[in-house]
């Protein structure tokens, strides 16, 4: 039997499942759950993860161990608290804000929020008002019997369908580096799906370092998504001859391996290989063969000292405005704009006049998000008179090209493909003017 120190809940207790409250991790004389470092609003992470346990020095987690005694959890009344809702500071233990309906962001700053303060957009508001019936997880496809907001979890990337909230918690940690949308295969859905209590752990997919590991816990939709298909009776038919490989890192694309000759460096049937990688995949190898990264855990933000909590000019904007910005309605991270940071927004601008109108940006507006060292540019992207919605860029903060914040300096930089965050297209501002006055009231 296990006690975590902090939170004081037992292994028998329901206190031991590595999936919700993470893996035991014990130094010295100290046992904790490993969510219980990540979520303790006031535990600050001070060292590598060579220092303490990973990187929570042993100081601060005693002097945690110590405060917590003196807290005591809104939902089961026993003391021990060490999660506090960011926007109330109503007080929990980490396993009873996982359990009960607290949403949790596994990134950044790993901040909480309490069930009646947790950020609600447009599309979850929808959820909550009307639970979609007869979904099915795309994860186990079995039915989903209660589509409750806190009990599935979805792609904001595609908002394609839903999974069970243990199933996509499961799946997170068991594809690591390699995790995409199971729906639309995109891979920023690694960080999004992080805003919805799913821990996503930097490093190789579990399988890799245990081989074997879970690989019973998801099962794939078969489908081809090599860019030419050429099987005659389309993309998910498999049979003998149209056998499907699946990637053998993010497990949700496929090939049929006859559309894969020709292509990746197979020239015949023969030369395919029985560990099929995906090109996305091969990218990301690549890519982190090229910067070495050897922290097997993911870095948690502040709070800056263990005097305080986060820092009070890091609250998130809630906007309570029920009109939805064209720019960012997509997407709920943006509702986390830290106002500590430059961050501002021009007036509407005019259609483009001339040629050199349409060489510059014309800009909605700038952020950052809490937790993340890059300037998000939200660009009108326009055909002639016409508004076809919003590019959303981002810049790392060290880019030279954004050193100059100022509107003047940003309109004129240079873009390129690969600044290109996500498109929001449903922006026709200059031709429906009405639509544009009841968002500026
Ligand atoms: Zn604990
Ligand atoms: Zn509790
Ligand atoms: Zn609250
Ligand atoms: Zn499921
Ligand atoms: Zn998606
Ligand atoms: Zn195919
Ligand atoms: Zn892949
Ligand atoms: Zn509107």
């Amino acid at each position: 039997m296990k006690t975590c120190d902090i939170c004081g809940i037992k292994s028998h207790e329901s206190g031991d499942d590595p999936f919700m409250f993470g893996q035991w991790k014990s130094l010295s004389n100290v046992t904790v759950h490993y969510f219980c470092l990540l979520l303790s609003t006031k535990l600050p992470q001070r060292g590598d993860d060579s220092v303490g346990i990973l990187g929570f020095l042993l100081t601060d987690i005693r002097k945690e161990i110590a405060q917590a005694r003196h807290r005591k959890c809104e939902y089961c009344s026993k003391m021990g608290a060490n999660v506090s809702c960011h926007k109330c500071g109503d007080l929990f233990h980490m396993p009873c804000a996982v359990t009960n309906r607290c949403t949790i962001e596994f990134c950044g700053n790993f901040i909480s929020y309490c069930d009646t303060c947790r950020p609600l957009d447009d599309y979850k508001t929808q959820i909550l008002k009307n639970p979609p019936k007869k979904q099915s997880c795309v994860i186990c496809f079995e039915t989903i019997h209660s589509c409750y907001l806190h009990c599935v979890s979805y792609g904001d990337c595609c908002r394609l369908g839903f999974a069970h909230m243990m199933c996509m918690r499961k799946y997170a940690m068991s594809s690591g580096y390699y995790l995409r949308c199971p729906w639309c295969r995109n891979s920023k859905f690694r960080d999004l799906i992080r805003l919805q209590s799913i821990f996503v752990p930097d490093r190789d997919a579990a399988w890799e370092l245990e081989p074997n590991a879970y690989r019973d816990l998801h099962r794939s939709v078969f489908r081809c998504d090599q860019e030419e298909c050429i099987c005659p009776k389309g993309r998910q038919f498999t049979n003998k001859t149209w056998s499907i490989l699946m990637c053998k890192f993010c497990t949700v694309s496929g090939v049929h391996s006859k559309c894969l000759v020709g292509t990746q460096g197979v020239d015949k049937i023969s030369d395919i290989p029985k560990d099929f990688k995906c090109t996305i995949c091969v990218q990301i190898i690549k890519s982190r063969a090229e910067n070495l990264e050897t922290s097997l855990y993911i870095r948690k933000n502040g709070p800056k000292s263990s005097e305080g909590a986060a820092i009070d000019s890091q609250e998130p904007v809630f906007s309570d405005d029920n009109c939805v910005d064209p720019g960012t309605s997509n997407q709920e991270f943006i509702s986390l704009t830290s106002t500590s940071l430059p961050s501002n927004t021009s007036s509407l601008p005019p259609p483009p006049q001339s040629d050199k109108d349409k060489e510059r940006l014309w800009i909605q507006k700038s952020f950052n998000v809490r937790g993340e060292p890059f300037l998000y540019l939200v660009v009108y992207k326009t055909d002639g008179p016409k508004c076809l919605g919003t590019c959303t860029y981002r810049f790392h903060e060290d880019d030279p090209r954004i050193s100059d914040k100022s509107f003047e300096a940003l309109e004129l930089i240079e873009v390129s493909e690969e600044d290109i965050w996500f498109y929001h297209d449903d922006c026709h501002y200059w031709e429906e003017n009405k639509h544009l006055d009841s968002c500026q009231q």
